[in-house]
């Protein structure tokens, strides 16, 4: 599996630079955002060093959908109210328009009761 030795998500997947760890299996480590912009912020990734939603390809088809049907289970167990009431956002910034400041794929999880610091 490609990893960049460079790169802080690559380091935190490998327990090199410490996070706050919500939960890890063989393809994917999620971990508290560590500015987050609302009550509940976790980012979920690939441990294998993707750079950005622009370099997804087929083969990584199955790994993001298991990233997305697992982050509904996270969501609620990190503290976000269950929907329709409660409910979470998901957002993948993707290169310098999109905001994206780490180059290494992750999806935001944001929830919790409003107002956020941001959105
Ligand atoms: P983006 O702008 O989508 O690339 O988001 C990068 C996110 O990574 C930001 O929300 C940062 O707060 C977060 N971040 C950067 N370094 C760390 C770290 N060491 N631990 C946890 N989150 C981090
Ligand atoms: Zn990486």
């Amino acid at each position: 599996m490609h990893t960049d030795p460079d790169c802080i998500f690559c380091k935190i997947a490998e327990g090199r630079i410490p996070s706050r760890k919500v939960h890890e299996d063989e393809e994917m480590f999620v971990f508290h955002d560590i500015n987050p912009w609302a009550p509940v912020h976790f980012l979920m990734i690939p441990k294998e060093h993707i750079p950005s939603m622009a370099q997804v390809e087929a083969r990584h088809a199955p790994l993001l959908g298991r990233m997305m049907a697992l982050a509904p289970k996270l969501a609620v167990q990190e503290g976000c109210r269950p929907y329709p009431e409660g409910g979470w956002r998901i957002v993948v910034n993707t290169g310098d328009d999109g905001g994206q400041e780490v180059h290494h794929l992750h999806i935001h999880v944001f929830g919790g009761p409003r107002p956020w610091k941001k959105g």
